[in-house]
C-alpha cells in the first residue's frame, strides 16, 4: 500500500482524504506537476518546482511552503515508495472554503504528493506510432486560462479527449483561437519537415513541457535546425514526421492526423534519434537523489 504526503504526513493512501469543501474539487481552483524518477533521481524538480511557483503566482495562490521544502518532501514521499522509476503527482489545491468562490476564504492550500507508476500509451503504441485527430475544441483562449498555468482544471483538455475517443483516435490535437495547431490533451507537439525541428511557439498558448525544452536543447546538439512557429493543419498533414512530447508520454511518434498518413506511416528516423537521445539523458541524470 502506497503512502501518500498530505500536508507534511505520509498516510496511508485509504486515509489520504482532503474535505468535499476543497476548492480544488468544487471549482477546479489549484495547480499541479507531473514529475518523473530515473534511477532513483527527480527529473529535472527544481524546473517543475519553478513552474508550480509560476502557475501559483498567477492564479494568486500563496504556497505554504519554500521551493527547497516542496524539494524535500517530493523526495521524502519518493523514498517512503519502493516503486521502481514512478511518477510523481504533486498536487496544491486552494483549500478548504465555503460555496462561494471567494478564494480568500480557503485559509489553508492543500498540499499532496501521490508516487505511483504511470503509463498513458501501451508498449505497442510506442513501436507502431499514434492515430490522431485534429478535434473542434480549441486550446483555453490565452487571456482566459493560459495554457501556461498548469492548473486543476482540465476540462478543456477532456473535452478533447472525449473528441478522440468517440472517433476511437489515440490523441487529440488542438488548435487554438486563430485555428493554429497549439498542444495535445497532455503533450506538446512537433514535426520534422526538411530534416528540420518545428513546434508551436509559447506564443500559440500551450503549457511550456518540460520535456519540450529538452526535446529542443537535444535536438540542437544533434545539429538540427529548430524553429518555434506557428504550425497549420496543412503543415501537419505534409509533415516527413510527427511526435508527442511530455514528462509521462517521453516521445512518442505520431502517424496519422485526421486520416492522412504522415510519411510512411511508421516512427520517423529523426523521432527515434531523438527518443535514443533523450532515454540517455533521463538514465543519465544524478541532479537530485
Ligand atoms: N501540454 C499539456 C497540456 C500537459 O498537460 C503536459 C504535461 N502533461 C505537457 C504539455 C507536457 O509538459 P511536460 O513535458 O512538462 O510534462
Amino acid at each position: 500500500m502506497g503512502l501518500i504526503y498530505l500536508n507534511g504526513e505520509l498516510v496511508p493512501t485509504e486515509d489520504a482524504k482532503i474535505s468535499v469543501y476543497d476548492h480544488g474539487l468544487l471549482y477546479g481552483d489549484g495547480i499541479f506537476e507531473g514529475i518523473r524518477v530515473y534511477n532513483g533521481h527527480v527529473f529535472n524538480l527544481d524546473r517543475h518546482i519553478e513552474r508550480l511557483f509560476n502557475s501559483a503566482k498567477v492564479i494568486g495562490l500563496k504556497l505554504p511552503l519554500s521551493h527547497a521544502e516542496i524539494k524535500d518532501a517530493v523526495k521524502k514521499t519518493v523514498k517512503a515508495n519502493d516503486i521502481v522509476d514512478p511518477y510523481i503527482r504533486l498536487v496544491v489545491t486552494r483549500g478548504v472554503g465555503n460555496l462561494g468562490l471567494d478564494p480568500r476564504k480557503c485559509a489553508n492550500p492543500q498540499i499532496i504528493i501521490i508516487v505511483d507508476k504511470i503509463q498513458l500509451y501501451s508498449e505497442e503504441l510506442y513501436k507502431k506510432g499514434l492515430d490522431t485527430v485534429i478535434v473542434p475544441t480549441i486550446r483555453n483562449h490565452y487571456e482566459a486560462l493560459n495554457p501556461r498555468v498548469k492548473s486543476l482544471n482540465y476540462l478543456n483538455n477532456i473535452m478533447a479527449k472525449i473528441e478522440c475517443v468517440n472517433v476511437n483516435k489515440d490523441e487529440a490535437i488542438m488548435l487554438n483561437k486563430d485555428g493554429y495547431v497549439a498542444e495535445c490533451t497532455g503533450d506538446n507537439i512537433f514535426i520534422i519537415k526538411d530534416s528540420e525541428l518545428l513546434t508551436p511557439p509559447m506564443s500559440a498558448g500551450i503549457l511550456v513541457g518540460i520535456t519540450r525544452n529538452e526535446v529542443i536543447r537535444l535536438a540542437k546538439e544533434m545539429e538540427i535546425t529548430v524553429r518555434e512557429e506557428a504550425l497549420t493543419r496543412y503543415d501537419l498533414y505534409t509533415a516527413d514526421e510527427c511526435f508527442l512530447t511530455g514528462t509521462a508520454a517521453q516521445i512518442i511518434s505520431v502517424v496519422t492526423i485526421d486520416g492522412r498518413t504522415i510519411s510512411t506511416g511508421k516512427p520517423g528516423e529523426i523521432t527515434i534519434k531523438l527518443l535514443e537521445a533523450y532515454r540517455k539523458l533521463i538514465y543519465s541524470y544524478t541532479g537530485d537523489e
